[in-house]
């Protein structure tokens, strides 16, 4: 499982090098160098590269962003009467567990109600959670 980076202590107005940014979101240097090659903004100009705390924050920001995607699994059979009804066509709630498959799979459980016997149901889903990589 993926670490995700700690990009909530990232100062914006200071420069890190890959290990200092290595240091301070909690990730390894190689990780970092992975993330450069994946468009985290670097003035590859200097060694060692520079990499701006703000546009650090923001690529890791839109990395960590919750975007739910399109999936054909969304469907749930009810434990009660076996009916088959579609996620998207009733109230659920998603919480997400924290948990990551990898950078950029996240776990969310997603709770509701089935629509005929109103029996709950927990369910654990995978989201993307990346844009752009
Ligand atoms: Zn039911």
């Amino acid at each position: 499982m993926a670490k995700k980076a700690d990009y909530r202590k990232i100062q914006n107005a200071k420069f890190y090098s890959p290990e200092t940014l290595a240091d301070c979101v909690r990730l390894t240097k190689k990780t970092i160098f992975s993330h450069i090659e994946k468009r985290l903004p670097a003035d590859r100009q200097v060694k060692p590269y520079l990499i701006y705390g703000n546009e650090a924050k923001e690529y890791y920001r839109n990395m960590y962003e919750i975007t739910v995607t399109k999936t054909s699994k969304d469907q749930v059979i009810c434990q009660g009467c076996r009916n088959i009804f579609h996620l998207r066509s009733i109230d659920v709630e998603c919480i997400l567990t924290g948990k990551y498959y990898t950078e950029t799979k996240a776990q969310i459980r997603v709770a509701g109600q089935c629509p005929r016997c109103q029996r709950t149901f927990s369910r654990f889903k995978s989201i993307q959670t990346g844009k752009g990589i």
